[in-house]
């Protein structure tokens, strides 16, 4: 099906971007792999895109000072090789591979994953499994936003219409850190259910713990009550399971059981890699 009609307008500058956002009924263009099939679908059209491709400036990904900061042009595929270094780097490479296929993992980017807010989409629970930061600039300047306070549900977040995300700030793991990462994916494009980890052991036990579960609800979720089981204690097999019974513990609506199963024995897969990868 071909897509609406909606006016075009090609930016060069961050100015001419906040400029097209400024009447609050425009969206913007990054990759165009979740917006232009949306259109093409004749889903829900904006009025009017602003194509921010030409915009110079927006395609880096820099590591200083331990933070890791990736602009809003950088695409997936820029994960799959070893620029990003230390666990956070382990950690983005063990997901990259499961979005989409190469095609679209050489356009689409990580930020337009992130501003799209797919409750299925894999980078938006690495970002609050990782405690990243987000940058959003609007018309008065740059605000910053935690991950786990940027998503508000199925494709919203508190992103405001003339705003666009700038950056995404991600903090380094800190040493002795392991991560992990397990999905369900049978005929769709998008995983039915997955988990992450990223485990800190020191002196033998753990000192910080993050689990992410991706579409385990209207947005990213992170397992708060299965880490703190594995807090301060050695990750055993045993504590692994209890955490792992703990973050199926969610409102699983229909399907309760099967899709609770299903994130207890993707938790597990998760922490054990983790605990491998530590
Ligand atoms: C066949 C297929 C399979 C896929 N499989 C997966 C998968 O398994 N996992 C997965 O996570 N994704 C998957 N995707 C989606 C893909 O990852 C997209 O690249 C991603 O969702 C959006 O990135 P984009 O750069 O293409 O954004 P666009 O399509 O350009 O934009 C998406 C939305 O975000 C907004 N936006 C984009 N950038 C910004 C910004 N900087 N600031 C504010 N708003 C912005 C746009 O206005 C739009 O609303 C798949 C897509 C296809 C077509």
């Amino acid at each position: 099906m071909r897509p609406a009609c909606v006016e075009y307008v090609a930016a060069t500058s961050v100015d001419d971007v906040l400029e097209a956002l400024s009447d609050g009924t425009t969206d913007v263009l990054a990759g165009g792999q979740s917006l232009l099939v949306e259109m093409a679908a004749r889903g829900e059209s904006p009025r009017r895109v602003v194509d921010i491709n030409r915009v110079a400036g927006l395609g880096t990904l820099t590591g200083d000072g331990g933070t890791l900061r990736v602009g809003p042009l950088v695409r997936h595929r820029a994960f799959e090789s070893a620029t990003v270094g230390g666990p956070l780097g382990d950690l983005m490479r063990l997901v990259v591979c499961h979005i989409g296929h190469p095609p679209i993992r050489a356009v689409g980017t990580m930020l337009g994953s992130l501003a799209h807010a797919d409750p299925a989409a894999e980078w938006p629970v690495l970002a609050i499994t990782a405690r990243a930061e987000f940058v959003l600039t609007g018309p008065d300047g740059s605000r910053t936003v935690p991950a786990e306070r940027f998503f508000t549900g199925p494709f919203t977040t508190v992103r405001r219409p003339d705003e666009f995300l700038s950056e995404v700030r991600y903090p380094a793991f800190p040493a002795g850190t392991g991560t992990g990462y397990a999905e369900d994916r049978r005929v769709t494009v998008y995983p039915q259910a997955a988990a992450m980890a990223a485990v800190t052991v020191t002196g033998g036990v753990v000192a910080a713990a993050a689990i992410g579960l991706v579409n385990a609800g209207p947005c990213p979720v992170r397992a708060h009550a299965a880490e703190n089981v594995l807090l301060g204690g050695p990750l055993s097999d045993a504590a692994i399971g209890a955490a792992a019974e703990a973050a199926a513990e969610i409102d699983a609506g229909d399907n309760a059981r099967r899709v609770r199963k299903a994130f207890h024995v993707l938790t597990r897969r998760a922490l054990t890699q983790a605990r491998d990868r530590c």
